[in-house]
């Protein structure tokens, strides 16, 4: 008996030839496929118009009437066009094809009544329609059944074996009549009683042919639930399951280091976003589990503060903290940062891990993290090695999760006989819904409220037409005494086409601000390590008064006496780059600008990325345009999880249906995380099939 896995070319109307071509084309191996491949739209039968008032701009047209004086002319010996007319009383159209000739010649009936539909060109004043689809239309019939006519995505040639829109939906129709009570349901009884969702037989045959549009959108719904139901069970089954339900360490004291700090270190008062996330982080490290926490906040939100303040409380509770960091320099940032903050008042031992430091450094570091004579390490990748050892690690931090994939992440958990506590942070504002689903195993806390005195950056678009104003604005601001930033892209590190577009901008930024009155850095990812920290601090401390460089300043660095940045090349950059970029600024107190330097012609989506830039500052508006401008799948740290090529839900308009299967499942993975109840027992067979890949965390 025929079932969803039953190859294509058993279909009737299929065939060898056909079955081969759907395979390659769209991808439909077999009936399960051709059931998916859902249309991209449909036209409404009912709604049809007439020739007199058809608009020659619209793109597609219902008709209803008579076709007469149909007749095969022919150019050539092999080229023959079979011509019509058409007439509905209002006016005439001309039909024309140029394939199928004879046999569509043959099926017109005189005298019958037609639905014509496709797209009108006119020529001069005379309307034409080429190929268009025509159907016999019966008044009060009951076989004149679907109101609603599916379209489907075709190509050439799929086209070329009959297979256009209208054939693949007399394939989908006989499927659908052949797979008649056989369509199995795939998600249980208690879901679709609770959700109230349509059957799944039934949603895929209102999906194909609508009966009317209630249904349709009854239809749709159920199977988005279920497109984003399964994408839900795959990302928690293995990862939320089990780590939400893990032991942690219990820190029930918040004690002497934290308390002195607070009272006495702190060198402003916290924001109560920054307070209210503090007692988040606190409430998860005691309460028995461990913690896996998103801590989203916008760029200069002060996230570091959040992280010392937790990683105190960990050591407070005898335990070793970490904190990892994407670059090198953002790295040793935190340390100067948090060496700073902490003064010696409290006599932590503060220590920096990075790989380019001397083995034999490193070595001694290793031996000291060891016996527990570290505190709190700060450091890169380096961190994940195997031969870095805690005595007894409470805590890790890691920055900018977006940086660093799920498994580097997982790594840390090892580190410790009972895994660590794991706060994420990211400035990298997600989309909630998006957020929900990557990380749907981590709680997440949002700090979202800036530092008082913070003014939004005035960004503004330029072309080069612009650049000598651009140069004396410069002037003006480094003689107040502010610092200026030019990024040039290097989305390659190592392509030296781009490189040499920087070192050219600093040559001639250099003549435009020509030493000994102006003093410039330049930063860059092929730089040795001890220049490039050279140059940052050079930057930081003032001593230079524009920093030219790559992206490599994108991700936390902190200067807050800077408060212009030109980005050139603007359009090269995605959005969460270009927000990223603009948060190296506006942080110090004072006005401060950002200018997109572009070419003068931009394509569509770079125009809308510019615009969108110069609209807001809010991170997670822009997060939300950039899912909608790309797609998830092109979101920065998404590439990998390739899960989110959804076809019928919309992470950004389907909000409601991201949390309810969310919550959906982590519900029934709190009560059966094995999934061994008889009720979620198709939920483990769905994923029985699905994941037949080995899991990273069974690898690891
Ligand atoms: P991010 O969230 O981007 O990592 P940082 O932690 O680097 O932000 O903080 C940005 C700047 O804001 C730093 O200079 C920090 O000292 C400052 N800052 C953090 N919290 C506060 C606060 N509550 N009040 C004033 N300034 C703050
Ligand atoms: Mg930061």
């Amino acid at each position: 008996m025929a079932d969803l896995f039953t190859d294509i070319s058993y279909l009737k109307g299929v065939g060898p030839s056909r079955a081969k071509l759907l395979k390659s084309e769209i991808g439909v191996h077999d009936f399960g496929d051709l059931l998916n491949y859902l249309p991209f739209r449909y036209v409404d039968r009912s709604h049809f118009v007439t020739v007199d008032t058809v608009d020659p701009n619209s793109t597609f047209v219902v008709l209803r009437g008579r076709i007469f004086d149909v007749r095969i002319t022919s150019t050539s010996k092999y080229t023959e066009r079979l011509n019509a007319s058409f007439t509905d009383g209002t006016g005439v159209v001309d039909l024309v094809w140029f394939q199928g000739v004879k046999w569509i010649k043959e099926s017109i009936k005189n005298d019958c009544p037609y639905l014509l539909m496709g797209k009108i060109t006119t020529y001069g004043d005379r309307m034409q329609m080429a190929h268009p689809d025509i159907e016999p239309y019966v008044f009060s019939d009951q076989k004149q059944n679907h109101r609603f006519l599916p379209v489907y995505g075709t190509t050439e040639k799929l086209k070329s074996v009959g297979l256009n829109p209208k054939g693949i939906s007399r394939l989908v129709d006989m499927l659908l009549m052949q797979l008649r009570n056989q369509i199995p349901e795939t998600l249980p009884d208690f879901v679709l009683a609770k959700y109230r969702l349509m059957g799944r037989e039934m949603s895929l045959n209102n999906m194909h042919f609508p009966s009317e549009p209630s249904k349709l959108s009854q239809a749709t719904y159920r199977m988005k639930f279920e497109e984003l139901f399964w994408l839900q069970l795959d990302y928690q089954y293995a990862r939320f399951a089990r780590s939400n339900l893990s032991v942690g360490m219990v820190f029930s004291v918040v004690g002497h280091y934290f308390n002195t700090f607070y009272r006495e270190c702190l060198p402003f008062e916290l924001t109560s976003a920054q307070k209210r996330v503090v007692k988040e982080i606190r409430n998860d490290m005691r309460s028995g589990r461990q913690m896996n926490r998103l801590l989203q906040g916008d760029v200069g939100s002060g996230k570091t503060l959040v992280a010392l303040l937790s990683m105190l409380l960990a050591i407070d509770n005898d335990c070793q903290s970490c904190m990892m960091a994407p670059t090198e320099i953002l790295a040793v940032q935190h340390y100067n940062t948090i060496c700073k903050l902490l003064g010696d008042k409290l006599g932590l031992k503060v220590e920096l891990l990075t790989g380019a430091m001397k083995l034999s450094q490193k070595k001694a570091l290793k031996t000291r993290l060891r016996n527990g004579d570290i505190h709190l390490l700060i450091g890169t990748h380096a961190l994940i090695e195997n031969d870095v050892v805690f005595n007894n690690l409470g805590l890790v931090v890691i920055d900018e999760q977006h940086r660093f994939g799920v498994e580097q992440r997982a790594k840390l958990w090892t580190k410790n006989v009972v895994p660590p506590h794991v706060l994420v942070m990211t400035a990298t504002p997600i989309p909630r819904t998006l957020s929900m689903t990557l990380y749907a195993d981590l709680d997440c806390s949002i700090i979202d409220e800036l530092p008082p005195g913070r003014m939004p950056v005035q960004t503004v678009h330029k072309t080069d037409a612009y650049r000598s104003l651009l140069f004396d604005f410069i002037r003006k601001q480094i003689a107040v005494g502010r610092q200026v930033y030019v990024v040039y892209p290097l989305i390659n590190e190592s392509d030296s086409l781009e490189l040499k577009d920087l070192m050219d901008g600093y040559e001639s930024m250099s003549r435009a601000f020509p030493a000994p009155q102006y003093q410039l850095s330049i930063v860059h990812g092929r730089q040795d390590p001890e220049i490039k920290a050279y140059e940052m601090d050079r930057f930081k401390k003032g001593e230079t008064h524009i920093m030219v460089s790559t992206t490599v300043i994108e991700v936390g660095v902190d200067v807050p006496n800077a408060t212009v940045m030109v980005i050139e090349n603007a359009e090269r950059f995605g959005l969460s780059q270009l927000h990223q970029l603009r948060g190296r600024v506006g942080r110090g107190g004072g006005d401060s600008y950002c200018i997109l330097m572009t070419s003068d012609k931009l394509s569509k989506t770079a125009q809308a990325r510019i615009n969108i830039m110069c609209e807001t500052t809010d991170g997670f508006r822009i997060a939300e345009a950039d899912l909608k401008l790309r797609g998830p799948g092109d979101l920065q740290g998404t590439q990998q999880s390739g899960v989110l090529d959804l076809k019928l839900a919309d992470l950004v308009d389907d909000e409601p249906l991201v949390v309810a299967t969310r919550d959906e499942v982590r519900s029934i993975l709190q009560s059966d995380p094995d999934l061994h109840l008889p009720k979620h027992q198709m939920l483990f067979h769905y994923l029985q099939s699905k994941n037949s890949k080995p899991h990273w965390n069974k690898i690891s």
